[in-house]
């Protein structure tokens, strides 16, 4: 009511404060695992492994052979915004990393238990690590491994009520929005061996992701949905402008073999997995043209210069600003639609004025 007292402002405990930041971050177990084998692309990793127990529910774990941590960073690489990869504003314009924010690992410890074990050429021995939630080192010792890094989150959102009792319920449906995510990696993960394997039970260790990181999309393509699929599909490239363009692979004209629509899509901007909900529609739309019973396949990377595009959009970098979207849609629905019509045989197209 009007006459009430207004109420006084005070400052949220820091440690709230970071897990609700924390929970924007890190949203569900996707996220979490992409976070980690981020850093390890990033860390030039050529083999990552990544682990599950539980369909995630009781640990996961993301093992590399990058470059490790060396142990002047060991107090700082669990605390937010601290980060190797950018330093400055202007450098988000050149980036080339996955990361840059500083705010996966800090935000795994805020949600979860998290330790890690690592080492670097110059180590003679690893160090495992242990952090507590506010991203603090608080133990410390020595033990073995080969040059590389392995992190392990437990118990993820044990302390977010509610997003818990959702992990928990939805886990089979996040395991598998995690190994379609995982595909994505793997397939735009060149040269980086990529295995994923789940625990359950009294069950032996179940691989389901395995690929070889052999170097070429093609094959990153039949090692992760078959020599079937692969053979549905053809080669695609449109040309948008001198320093822009598409490339990869679409369902031939008879042949889509996606099971429902947005399955076996997957977009990249210069190697990153991300959302494209408008691509996707638009792939949908003129496809539906040229064969209305099935849906196409769709596996495309959009090379643009990285000061043209903007990926620190969400929190989760799943989102993209182009600065010029509308050429971009307009090249591809042009190129698309030349790519399906009737008496085209050719996937590449080149210009569109
Ligand atoms: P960001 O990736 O945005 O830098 P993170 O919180 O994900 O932030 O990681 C913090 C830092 O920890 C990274 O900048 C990197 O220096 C180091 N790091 C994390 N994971 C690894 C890894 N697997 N191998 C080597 N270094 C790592
Ligand atoms: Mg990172």
């Amino acid at each position: 009511s009007p006459q009430s007292k207004s109420p006084v402002i005070k400052p949220i405990n820091k440690g709230v404060v970071h897990r609700i930041c924390s929970g924007q971050v890190i949203l569900d177990l996707s996220s979490a695992v992409k976070e980690l084998v981020e850093n390890s692309l990033d860390a030039g990793a050529t083999s990552i492994e990544i682990a599950l127990k539980e369909y995630g529910e009781e640990w996961f774990q993301v093992i590399d052979n990058g470059c490790g941590i060396s142990p002047a960073n060991f107090k700082v690489v669990a605390l937010k915004h601290h980060t190797s990869k950018l330093a400055d504003f202007p450098d988000l314009e050149s980036l080339t990393t996955f990361g840059f924010r500083g705010e996966a690992l800090s935000s795994l410890c805020a949600l979860g238990n998290l330790t890690i074990e690592t080492r670097t050429k110059n180590e003679p021995v690893a160090t495992h690590l242990t952090f507590d939630h506010s991203g603090l080192l608080i133990a410390e010792k020595k033990t073995a491994r080969q040059i590389g890094t392995t992190v392990t989150v437990k118990k993820l959102f044990s302390n977010l009520p509610v997003r818990s009792k959702e992990f928990h319920r939805n886990i089979r449906k996040e395991y598998g929005k995690l190994i379609s995510l995982l595909n994505a990696y793997a397939l735009t993960a060149k040269g980086a061996r990529l295995v994923c394997s789940n625990t359950s039970g009294k069950n032996l260790k179940s691989v389901v992701i395995k690929t070889q990181g052999s170097g070429s999309l093609k094959d990153s393509i039949i090692q992760v949905f078959g020599m079937n699929m692969f053979n549905c599909l053809e080669p695609m490239s449109i040309c948008i402008s001198d320093d822009c363009k598409i490339e990869g692979f679409l369902s031939k004209s008879g042949q889509g073999s996606g099971r429902s629509m947005g399955d076996r899509q997957y977009f990249f901007v210069n190697g990153r997995p991300v959302d494209m909900p408008k691509v996707s529609k638009l792939v949908n739309e003129i496809y539906k043209g040229a064969n209305s019973k099935q849906y196409p396949v769709a596996i495309m990377n959009f090379i643009i210069p990285t000061r043209a595009c903007d990926v620190n959009v969400t929190p989760d970098k799943r989102k993209v600003f182009f600065s010029d979207e509308s050429l971009i849609l307009q090249s591809l629905r042009e190129g698309l639609q030349q790519i399906y019509s009737s008496s085209n045989a050719s996937y590449i197209v080149n210009g569109v004025d």
